[in-house]
Protein backbone atom coordinates (compact mmCIF):
# COMPACT_ATOMS: atom_id res chain seq x y z
CA UNK A 1 0.00 0.00 0.00
CA UNK A 2 2.69 2.33 1.06
CA UNK A 3 4.53 1.67 -2.49
CA UNK A 4 1.37 2.49 -4.26
CA UNK A 5 1.24 6.08 -2.10
CA UNK A 6 4.68 6.33 -2.93
CA UNK A 7 4.47 6.13 -7.04
CA UNK A 8 1.38 7.98 -6.90
CA UNK A 9 3.42 11.04 -4.94
CA UNK A 10 5.94 11.21 -7.84
CA UNK A 11 3.29 11.50 -10.26
CA UNK A 12 1.47 14.21 -8.81
CA UNK A 13 4.44 15.83 -8.40
CA UNK A 14 5.33 15.31 -12.39
CA UNK A 15 2.14 16.88 -13.16
CA UNK A 16 2.90 19.61 -10.84
CA UNK A 17 5.87 20.62 -12.21
CA UNK A 18 4.62 20.09 -15.65
CA UNK A 19 2.15 22.77 -15.15
CA UNK A 20 4.73 24.33 -13.92
CA UNK A 21 6.79 24.45 -16.73
CA UNK A 22 3.51 24.88 -19.39
CA UNK A 23 3.38 28.42 -17.67
CA UNK A 24 6.82 29.11 -17.74
CA UNK A 25 7.63 28.70 -21.45
CA UNK A 26 4.48 30.25 -22.52
CA UNK A 27 6.12 33.55 -19.82
CA UNK A 28 9.15 33.04 -22.40
CA UNK A 29 7.47 33.32 -25.46
CA UNK A 30 4.63 36.01 -24.88
CA UNK A 31 5.57 39.60 -25.73
CA UNK A 32 7.50 41.64 -22.42
CA UNK A 33 5.49 44.10 -20.56
CA UNK A 34 8.26 44.95 -18.36
CA UNK A 35 10.31 48.72 -19.09
CA UNK A 36 13.61 49.29 -18.30
CA UNK A 37 12.87 52.64 -16.59
CA UNK A 38 15.03 54.76 -16.60
CA UNK A 39 16.80 54.08 -19.44
CA UNK A 40 13.35 54.54 -21.30
CA UNK A 41 12.82 58.20 -20.00
CA UNK A 42 12.93 60.08 -23.44
CA UNK A 43 10.50 57.67 -24.86
CA UNK A 44 7.88 56.88 -21.65
CA UNK A 45 4.94 57.71 -21.95
CA UNK A 46 2.64 58.20 -19.24
CA UNK A 47 -1.26 58.92 -19.82
CA UNK A 48 -2.49 62.59 -19.76
CA UNK A 49 -4.98 61.70 -16.92
CA UNK A 50 -2.29 60.20 -14.30
CA UNK A 51 -1.97 63.00 -11.64
CA UNK A 52 1.22 63.78 -10.21
CA UNK A 53 1.85 67.58 -9.77
CA UNK A 54 -0.97 70.19 -8.80
CA UNK A 55 0.25 73.18 -10.57
CA UNK A 56 -0.75 76.67 -11.54
CA UNK A 57 -0.37 77.59 -15.48
CA UNK A 58 1.08 81.13 -15.85
CA UNK A 59 1.57 82.57 -19.17
CA UNK A 60 3.87 84.42 -21.30
CA UNK A 61 3.26 87.70 -19.20
CA UNK A 62 3.50 85.62 -15.72
CA UNK A 63 -0.05 86.12 -15.56
CA UNK A 64 -2.45 83.24 -13.47
CA UNK A 65 -6.14 82.56 -13.44
CA UNK A 66 -6.20 82.29 -9.51
CA UNK A 67 -8.50 84.58 -7.66
CA UNK A 68 -7.24 83.98 -4.05
CA UNK A 69 -11.17 82.80 -3.60
CA UNK A 70 -9.87 79.70 -1.34
CA UNK A 71 -12.31 77.53 -2.49
CA UNK A 72 -9.72 75.04 -3.51
CA UNK A 73 -8.40 74.89 0.30
CA UNK A 74 -12.16 74.86 2.16
CA UNK A 75 -12.56 71.60 -0.22
CA UNK A 76 -9.58 69.88 0.17
CA UNK A 77 -10.17 66.74 2.58
CA UNK A 78 -6.87 67.07 3.81
CA UNK A 79 -5.98 70.22 4.42
CA UNK A 80 -3.51 70.01 1.86
CA UNK A 81 -3.73 73.78 0.27
CA UNK A 82 -3.15 76.79 1.91
CA UNK A 83 -4.03 80.53 0.09
CA UNK A 84 -3.14 84.06 1.63
CA UNK A 85 -4.08 86.87 0.08
CA UNK A 86 -3.83 90.83 1.14
CA UNK A 87 -6.01 93.22 -0.42
CA UNK A 88 -5.18 96.09 -2.60
CA UNK A 89 -7.12 99.33 -3.71
CA UNK A 90 -7.67 99.30 -7.30
CA UNK A 91 -7.25 102.77 -9.77
CA UNK A 92 -11.10 103.17 -9.01
CA UNK A 93 -10.83 103.10 -5.70
CA UNK A 94 -12.33 99.76 -4.78
CA UNK A 95 -10.91 97.26 -2.48
CA UNK A 96 -9.36 94.10 -4.25
CA UNK A 97 -8.23 90.81 -2.94
CA UNK A 98 -5.13 89.05 -5.00
CA UNK A 99 -3.04 86.47 -4.60
CA UNK A 100 -0.19 85.97 -1.70
CA UNK A 101 0.54 82.57 -2.10
CA UNK A 102 -0.72 79.43 -2.72
CA UNK A 103 0.39 76.53 -1.47
CA UNK A 104 0.45 72.86 -1.89
CA UNK A 105 1.84 70.15 0.09
CA UNK A 106 2.95 67.47 -2.33
CA UNK A 107 3.27 65.17 0.56
CA UNK A 108 -0.18 64.92 2.12
CA UNK A 109 -2.44 65.12 -1.45
CA UNK A 110 -4.23 61.99 -2.04
CA UNK A 111 -4.81 62.98 -5.90
CA UNK A 112 -8.72 63.53 -5.29
CA UNK A 113 -8.78 66.28 -7.76
CA UNK A 114 -11.56 67.97 -5.42
CA UNK A 115 -9.74 71.65 -5.89
CA UNK A 116 -9.48 71.37 -9.52
CA UNK A 117 -12.92 70.51 -10.24
CA UNK A 118 -14.33 73.00 -7.97
CA UNK A 119 -11.80 75.74 -8.53
CA UNK A 120 -14.44 78.11 -10.39
CA UNK A 121 -11.67 80.35 -12.48
CA UNK A 122 -9.76 76.51 -13.77
CA UNK A 123 -6.61 78.38 -11.95
CA UNK A 124 -4.51 74.80 -11.40
CA UNK A 125 -4.48 71.41 -12.95
CA UNK A 126 -2.50 68.04 -11.95
CA UNK A 127 0.04 67.47 -14.74
CA UNK A 128 1.53 63.87 -15.26
CA UNK A 129 5.70 64.22 -14.26
CA UNK A 130 5.14 61.32 -12.04
CA UNK A 131 8.99 61.66 -10.95
CA UNK A 132 8.40 63.26 -7.33
CA UNK A 133 10.60 61.48 -5.15
CA UNK A 134 13.14 63.81 -3.29
CA UNK A 135 15.70 63.62 -0.32
CA UNK A 136 14.49 66.75 1.45
CA UNK A 137 10.80 66.69 3.05
CA UNK A 138 10.60 70.05 3.13
CA UNK A 139 10.70 70.71 -0.44
CA UNK A 140 7.42 68.88 -0.98
CA UNK A 141 5.87 72.11 -0.10
CA UNK A 142 5.01 73.70 -3.08
CA UNK A 143 4.12 76.96 -4.18
CA UNK A 144 2.40 77.50 -7.04
CA UNK A 145 1.82 80.65 -8.35
CA UNK A 146 5.08 82.26 -9.61
CA UNK A 147 7.70 84.67 -7.73
CA UNK A 148 6.16 88.61 -9.10
CA UNK A 149 2.81 86.83 -10.75
CA UNK A 150 -0.32 88.08 -11.04
CA UNK A 151 -3.99 87.73 -11.68
CA UNK A 152 -5.19 87.62 -15.53
CA UNK A 153 -7.50 90.76 -16.81
CA UNK A 154 -10.28 88.62 -17.27
CA UNK A 155 -12.59 91.50 -19.16
CA UNK A 156 -9.36 92.67 -20.91
CA UNK A 157 -8.87 89.14 -22.14
CA UNK A 158 -12.30 89.28 -22.93
CA UNK A 159 -12.56 92.73 -25.23
CA UNK A 160 -9.81 91.04 -26.95
CA UNK A 161 -11.37 87.87 -28.10
CA UNK A 162 -14.34 89.93 -28.51
CA UNK A 163 -12.45 92.54 -31.02
CA UNK A 164 -10.83 89.30 -32.76
CA UNK A 165 -13.83 87.66 -32.89
CA UNK A 166 -15.44 90.37 -34.63
CA UNK A 167 -13.02 90.84 -37.10
CA UNK A 168 -13.36 87.17 -38.23
CA UNK A 169 -16.66 87.82 -38.68
CA UNK A 170 -16.04 90.80 -41.06
CA UNK A 171 -13.33 88.99 -42.69
CA UNK A 172 -15.69 85.79 -43.06
S1 LIG B 1 -6.10 66.60 -5.00
FE1 LIG B 1 -7.44 66.37 -3.19
S2 LIG B 1 -6.03 66.08 -1.48
FE2 LIG B 1 -4.82 66.89 -3.18
S3 LIG B 1 -4.81 69.11 -2.87
FE3 LIG B 1 -6.52 68.66 -4.24
S4 LIG B 1 -8.30 68.42 -2.90
FE4 LIG B 1 -6.47 68.27 -1.61
S1 LIG C 1 -6.93 77.94 -7.29
FE1 LIG C 1 -9.07 78.32 -7.86
S2 LIG C 1 -10.26 77.72 -6.05
FE2 LIG C 1 -8.12 77.91 -5.39
S3 LIG C 1 -7.98 80.00 -4.60
FE3 LIG C 1 -7.36 80.05 -6.75
S4 LIG C 1 -9.22 80.55 -7.90
FE4 LIG C 1 -9.86 79.90 -5.85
Amino acid sequence: MKFIQYIGGIFTALRSLAGGMIVTWKELLTPKVTMEYPENRKTLVISDRWRSELIMPHDENNEHACTACGICMINCPNGTIQVTSSSIDTEDGKKKKILDKHLWDYGSCTFCNLCVITCPSDAIIFNNDFEGALFDRSKLLHRLNHEGSKLRDRKKEASTLDTSAKKENKEA
